[in-house]
């Protein structure tokens, strides 16, 4: 049990603020914030973290509930920034578990009930949404009072949130950057930072994602021009864009580039027809039908009046541009002098040789590949690089800092770039997962660290994976599989015939009779000291896997997976 955060009112007779990230730092990814005061809980964004390549079989993390669930009681809602993986990915998990309010935008609102019905959530219409309006709406929930604010990132409606406590003002500014010409958002209400700022704000959360890189993020609407010329020169051909499935702003350009070209727009693949679906049902893309051709029908159209937007613009396995860079696509066939343009983050974290691999499929299959390092303009960050970092830190000049969704190296630089900006270094605080930080009285120090466990998932709602599970997973994949299996008498527990082994994946088995053989003995020795009789199963179980190991380690300097299993006869 996580020792409850003590509730003592202080000399002002006001609770106590904690913060505690829950992830969010250190990784980029998993992002979920916990503002905890008095007997309220709220909770900012829930998203899921993306596994290495050597986490077998695992397809999401997502952040620990624990912490939430042992104060189930104080928890009352969960407002959300923006439609990305990673700030909604594991609400349908949350909602699980805890049946609370979701305060967010119409968009996140459509893309979390794709997720809902895609995981076969039994109560969706229980759900209850609270749709914020950040020209208006302020909510009161418990001890806080939320304000939605506008800003710009790769998602449309994302927006920053204003969380007033008896402590005082939190600006929670997650992924954003300042786009004085969106393509589809109204620009940052900097306004209203301001205003907050001229108030007296006590903690300012930001993205620190670009705390690295000197200038302005470009605009969104620097790409519309690039799509344009790129389509123009491409008359006659086939033509395919991939980019990520929530970036409506950046469908919105290509489709109005498709339209002046004269094509019609396919959507292959699946989060990107659902995203686009909601995008379109609430007015961020073009409505009309008579723009789109479903994959079905391509057939009855020439190519060279199609443009195709697909998804697996990270290379990701089994995705659309995979099946297609492999020629295995069930409805599309890439035809020789095809066009394929990545708009896309030129160097995702993890991935670059995935996206390499298809771009390579898709050369020597006979495509055009267009990227980023030999085409300008063909993808802009959503995240705000140091003048826009700097711009909010300078209008909003807070007591207090957190930089949010960064490695430590770039909380470290957001550090150094508010210190040059005049704040003492000592009030920028650096959070780990699982720490948190506690404000009273105008002043702010860490508080304890609640232990955190990672929580792996395979895709399936109920599933979640153990570490152990994913070790045995990964030395299946190198070292093999080697099966010990004993045939027991089910009347007096003896051995009753003789110990049979099997492997895969791990020797070949005709070259090496000898070392079955001596592993056999390895067995038989270890049941010697059990005089034949198998009481404790778990005990001769774990006796003969540790002696094989050892052996097989000895003789091969490999380590298979040692299983032994008993068959009752
Ligand atoms: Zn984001």
């Amino acid at each position: 049990m996580i020792r409850l955060f003590d509730n003592i009112k202080t000399n002002s007779n006001k609770p106590k603020l904690r913060i505690i990230t829950l992830g969010g730092t250190e990784t980029v990814t998993k992002n979920m914030t916990i503002y905890e005061c008095g007997d309220d809980i709220i909770i900012v964004d829930c998203g899921v973290g993306f596994p290495d390549s050597e986490m077998y079989g695992v397809d999401v993390v997502i952040p620990d509930f624990s912490y939430l669930l042992e104060h189930k009681e104080k928890v009352r809602g969960l407002f959300i920034t923006h439609g990305h993986e990673d700030h909604i990915g594991a609400v349908p998990y949350l909602l699980q578990e805890l049946n609370i309010p979701v305060y967010t935008s119409k968009l996140v609102q459509g893309f979390i009930n794709v997720k809902l019905k895609e995981k076969k959530f039994k109560d969706i219409s229980n759900v209850r949404f609270n749709l914020l309006n950040p020209e208006t709406t302020e909510v009161i929930v418990g001890n806080f009072k939320v304000s939605a604010i506008r800003i710009n990132h790769s998602v449309p409606a994302s927006m920053a949130f204003a969380i007033k406590t008896p402590q005082g003002t939190v600006l929670h500014m997650a992924d954003y950057k300042i786009d004085w010409t969106p393509v589809l958002d109204k620009p940052i209400d900097l306004g209203k930072i301001a205003m907050y700022g001229k108030e007296g704000v006590l903690c300012l959360m930001s993205d620190c994602l670009g705390s690295t890189a000197e200038g302005y993020t470009k605009s969104e609407s620097a790409l519309g021009e690039t799509f344009n010329e790129l389509f123009e020169n491409a008359h006659g051909r086939q033509i395919f864009v991939t980019t990520i499935s929530s970036n409506i702003s950046r469908m919105y350009q290509i489709i109005t580039s498709a339209i002046r070209h004269g094509r019609k727009v396919v959507f292959s693949g699946r989060s990107l027809e659902q995203n686009s679906t909601v995008a379109r049902d609430l007015g961020y893309l073009q409505k009309e039908d008579s723009i789109y051709v479903s994959e079905d029908d391509i057939s009855k159209y020439k190519q060279e009046n199609l443009l195709y937007i697909v998804a697996g613009c990270y290379g990701q396995q089994g995705s659309s541009l995979d099946r297609l860079s492999r020629g295995e696509h069930k409805d599309i066939r890439l035809e020789k002098d095809a066009l394929v343009i990545f708009s896309a983050d030129p160097n995702p974290p993890g991935v670059m040789e995935d996206v390499e691999r298809v771009m390579s499929n898709l050369t020597l299959r006979g495509a055009e590949v267009v990227y980023s390092a030999i085409q300008e303009n063909l993808h802009v960050s959503g995240h705000g690089t140091r003048g826009d970092l700097i711009t909010v830190a300078s209008v909003v000049r807070p007591s207090y800092f957190i930089p949010l969704g960064g490695t430590i190296n770039k909380m470290r630089a957001y550090r150094n770039m508010v210190k040059s900006l005049g704040f003492d270094e000592e009030n920028v605080f650096e959070l780990l997962e699982g720490e948190s930080i506690v404000f009273e009285d105008g002043f702010a120090q860490k508080g304890d660290k609640i232990s955190t466990k990672p929580v792996y998932l395979d895709g399936n709602m109920s599933d979640s994976l153990s570490p152990v599970v994913i070790k045995d997973r990964e030395v299946l994949s190198t070292d093999g599989v080697f099966v010990v299996i004993l045939p027991i008498s089910k009347e007096n527990k003896t051995l009753a015939a003789r110990v049979e082994i099997v492997t895969r994946g791990f020797i070949y088995v005709k070259e090496s009779r000898a070392l079955i053989g001596k592993s056999t003995d390895v067995v038989n020795k270890v049941l010697d000291k059990y005089q034949g009789k198998i009481g404790d199963w778990n005990d001769v179980k774990f006796n003969i896997e540790r002696s094989v190991e050892k052996f097989l380690a000895k003789e091969t300097g490999r380590k298979p997976l040692v299983i032994v299993t008993s068959v009752n006869v």
